[in-house]
């Protein structure tokens, strides 16, 4: 294939633009997992809250349960003492008594018990709304975040655009042939298609070449490629831009 150094000038263009193209695709891919990773940690968040509120649910309802208990028991104490009177014989009298009793105890037990559970469900129900207010917080950063990214996403892919509306023109000026070499190389070589020349050294792989390719290259008058990596090789110095 005939060429020409300005033919390979204009692919020096083509591999910064796609450089340039590349790194925005990379960016802009990982945008999506970053938006997972923040709505993960929001999920968390919110877990953890509502684990608070089942806390301070459970324990509200315990001592209701419990609080149930007592009343039935003390409604158990009045029934006996009611009864007291109509008994006939000692022995019912002393089991009446008895009965009542153990009720007493049971509701003196009850009412340690929800003595306790009410002093946890204060501090439950304290830790709850605290729980809550942090997520408040918590998912309004969250939600900005978000929102940051998703900003940038619709930047970069903006700029990404941009990009790839310059590389199509500055491929429309380069051969063919050329081009769909560049294209195939670059695939397959981990996005760059072309390397310098660097005494007989190709720069990407750093292989030696053989005396007749470095003189083609030098010539630049035909399509040379590195006898390792396979890219298109030139001898074009690396412009540095001013601006
Ligand atoms: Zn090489």
């Amino acid at each position: 294939m005939t060429i020409s150094k300005d033919d390979l000038a204009k692919l020096i263009l083509v591999q910064s633009v796609d450089r340039d193209a590349d790194a925005l695709r990379k960016r802009l891919a990982q945008i999506p997992e970053d938006v997972a990773a923040i709505r993960a940690d929001t999920e968390a968040g919110k877990a953890a809250m509502d684990a608070a509120k089942k806390k301070s649910q459970d324990l509200a309802l315990k001592r209701k349960e419990k609080e149930g208990e007592m009343a039935a028991k003390e409604a158990a104490i009045k029934k006996h003492q009611g009864e007291l009177n109509a008994v006939k014989t000692n022995e019912a009298f002393k089991a009446l008594l008895k009965e009542i009793e153990e009720a007493k105890k049971g509701v003196s037990d009850a009412e340690t018990v929800v003595l306790t559970l009410m002093d946890e469900a204060d501090a439950a129900v304290k830790a709850e709304k605290a729980a809550a207010a942090d997520f408040k917080g918590f998912e309004a950063k969250q939600g900005e975040l978000v929102k940051s990214l998703e900003a940038k996403k619709a930047e970069l892919e903006s700029q990404l655009s941009g990009v790839e509306g310059r590389r199509k023109d500055l491929m429309g000026a380069v051969p063919p042939e050329l081009a769909e070499r560049y294209d195939k190389t670059r695939v397959r070589r981990n996005g760059i298609g072309l390397s310098k020349l660097e005494g007989n050294l190709c720069t990407e792989c750093r292989v030696s070449l053989p005396p007749q390719v470095v003189v083609n290259v030098k010539k630049g008058h035909t399509l040379e490629l590195c006898t390792s990596c396979q890219r298109i090789l030139h001898d074009i110095p690396t412009v540095t831009s001013a601006a």
